[in-house]
């Protein structure tokens, strides 16, 4: 497509509560006045739109009050991480247009550091090897109304749990036979600081140590430390995280960092008919209900792009959707709004006719073929013009003929006249029956030669313009209509004994062959974007078209229910 023809600036986002926190912090000095954020996924999985959100938050503050955001994979758990991963989310981050420049960081090259700060905390009284087993531990934590009991490991010497430690460290024990904690209090009010897990053995080989460790720090232990290692100055996470802020702080304080990021909490993005976790978006692609990750229905950001999304489209909704602290979530419509409102200014306008209805002129000399000028796009002179071919032999949309029309279809029908674009106006004389199925098969129609470009010189007026390809010259193509994923406004929502998986709409993939496309679309590179005229927004597919072999994925309807509801609200789109 022209993407030189940039989309309107992003409109300046509305303020939000992070902003107004960095801004004073900013006014008053603090950190040198310096504002250092970061990324930090885990590569367990291929970024969704609720980490964009993420991105967008991250590098958006710290872009303007001249800051810098890191990209760092919080590698810690080796379980399921992988190379894979690690560029998959690189490249998704830097489709969505932002950049990290030199500042690519990963947990996993702090292991070594992060092992000394576990052996200071022991040296500082603060840390113990505890041998109660995880039943144990979870026992001993006690509830939100019961306090917890101490292990009968916890006042061992320190001298004792630097030789555990270090030879748990060697591999002298075996998975689950020991962990390290914090030795803060069995009867905090806030469980996560009832002496909580900072290390544990697992014989995993990691994808980029190797085998080299055999314990690996737990995420609390291992965020607020990569992040002071960083100095980065705010540690932007989701509120899930809220009880931990307490530990984040307490690890600082206890080993007395000399710098202490701060953490704030926003509210994860939620969105309907989807689902935004990657335990189930894995689900999904290991069960085969979905082709892959970067499946078009995926709401990963490389299901996204293949569906046809634009990264400026995902950032604007982003900043739509705001950042605040309370839960909520956003309706689908308002995303595809965002998506339609941003290909309508760019999409160059094509016309291709999905289910095809044979039309033969009868009056069309049988040889004559003409070139007909059209507009790449009526709002945008710039896009230029081409020509579609006009011949006696044509296809519309089967949907757009009716032997028995009803009130208010004003389309084409028996004797009735109707508006070819950027041709001519034609008339039904006869519908034609393939006498096997009796169903309509041809239309044989006049066209009024005078009328070429669509107005009749007399003025009349028909009520419908069809949009339409000629037969000889117009390209096959396999088409591919998506729907939402699951039919359920909040498919994490499931009743006892459900699985989540029983919500996907089975509708979803509706693969159309023989489509017929105007020739100008096959020189469409993967990828490329296409309004279809009357149809919707439509793109390339990015893995399967090929020139001679064309694969379109539709990627949005023309339909905007957003736009709808928010008329409805009167006072425009909704905040
Ligand atoms: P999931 O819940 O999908 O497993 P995660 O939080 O485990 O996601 P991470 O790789 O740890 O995935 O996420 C990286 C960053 O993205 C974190 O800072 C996390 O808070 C943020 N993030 C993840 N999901 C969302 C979401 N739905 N909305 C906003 N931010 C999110
Ligand atoms: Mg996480």
């Amino acid at each position: 497509m022209s993407d030189a023809r940039q989309s309107a600036p992003t409109p300046v986002a509305p303020s939000h509560f992070i902003r107004q926190i960095i801004a004073a912090d900013v006014a008053a000095g603090r950190n040198g006045g310096r504002v250092v954020t970061r990324f930090p996924p885990e590569p367990n999985g291929y970024l969704h739109i609720g980490h964009a959100k993420s991105i967008c938050l991250n590098f958006g503050v710290a872009a303007e009050f001249g800051g810098v955001t890191h990209l760092r994979f919080d590698d810690t758990d080796p379980s399921k991480e992988s190379r894979e991963y690690v560029e998959a989310i690189q490249e998704d981050v830097r489709w969505l247009g932002f950049d990290w420049k030199d500042k690519l960081f990963f947990a996993s090259d702090y292991f070594e550091r992060l092992y000394g700060f576990a052996e200071d905390l022991i040296r500082a009284g603060k840390a113990y090897v505890d041998h109660l087993s995880t039943e144990e531990i979870r026992e001993y934590r006690g509830t939100l109304t019961r306090p917890g009991r101490n292990s009968p490991y916890r006042d061992r010497s320190v001298e004792e749990n630097l030789d555990l430690f270090r030879r748990m460290r060697a591999g002298e024990f075996r998975d689950g036979d020991c962990v390290l904690r914090a030795r803060i209090d069995m009867a905090a009010p806030n469980l996560v600081m009832r002496d909580p897990t900072l290390y544990r053995i697992k014989r995993t080989p990691h994808y980029r140590t190797g085998t080299d460790w055999c314990i690996y720090p737990m995420y609390d232990f291992a965020h607020c430390l990569s992040d002071m290692i960083e100095g980065i100055t705010h540690s932007l996470c989701t509120l899930e995280f809220e009880n931990n802020r307490e530990l984040y702080d307490w690890i600082l304080a206890a080993l007395d960092t000399p710098h202490r990021p701060r953490q704030i909490e926003f509210a994860r993005l939620n969105l309907s008919r989807t689902v935004l976790s990657k335990r189930r978006l894995i689900e999904l692609v290991e069960g085969g209900f979905v082709s892959g990750w970067d499946d078009p229905r995926m709401p990963t950001l490389s299901g996204l792009r293949r569906r046809g999304y634009t990264p400026e489209a995902i950032r604007g909704f982003c900043d739509r959707i705001g950042v605040a602290r309370a839960d909520n979530r956003v309706d689908i419509a308002l995303l595809e709004h965002c998506l339609r409102e941003d290909l309508n200014r760019r999409a160059p306008r094509r016309l291709a006719v999905l289910r095809p209805l044979k039309v033969t002129i009868l009056n069309y000399p049988p040889d004559q073929v003409e070139e007909l000028p059209a507009l790449n796009h009526p709002e945008d002179p710039a896009a230029g013009r081409r020509t579609v071919p006009f011949s006696r032999e044509l296809f519309i949309e089967r949907e757009d003929f009716r032997e028995d029309p009803p009130p208010k279809f004003y389309r084409l029908a028996p004797g009735r006249e109707v508006r070819l674009r950027y041709a001519y106006l034609i008339r039904c004389v006869e519908a034609l029956r393939d006498p096997r199925t009796g169903e309509v098969c041809e239309l044989r129609c006049t066209y009024d030669p005078a009328t070429r470009g669509g107005e009749a010189p007399d003025g009349r007026r028909v009520k419908a313009t069809l949009h339409w390809v000629s037969a000889p010259q117009a390209i096959a193509a396999e088409v591919r209509l998506y729907d939402h994923l699951f039919l359920k406004e909040n498919p994490a929502e499931v009743a006892e004994g459900e699985e989540f998986t029983a919500a996907i709409n089975p509708h979803s993939l509706e693969v159309l062959r023989g489509c017929r496309l105007e020739p100008e679309l096959a020189s469409a590179a993967p990828g490329e974007r296409f309004q279809f005229e009357r149809l919707g927004y439509f793109c390339a597919d990015r893995r399967d078209h090929r020139p001679g072999a064309p694969v379109f994925n539709r990627t949005v309807t023309l339909r905007d229910t957003w736009a709808k509801i928010a008329a409805r609200q009167e006072g425009g789109p909704q905040r």
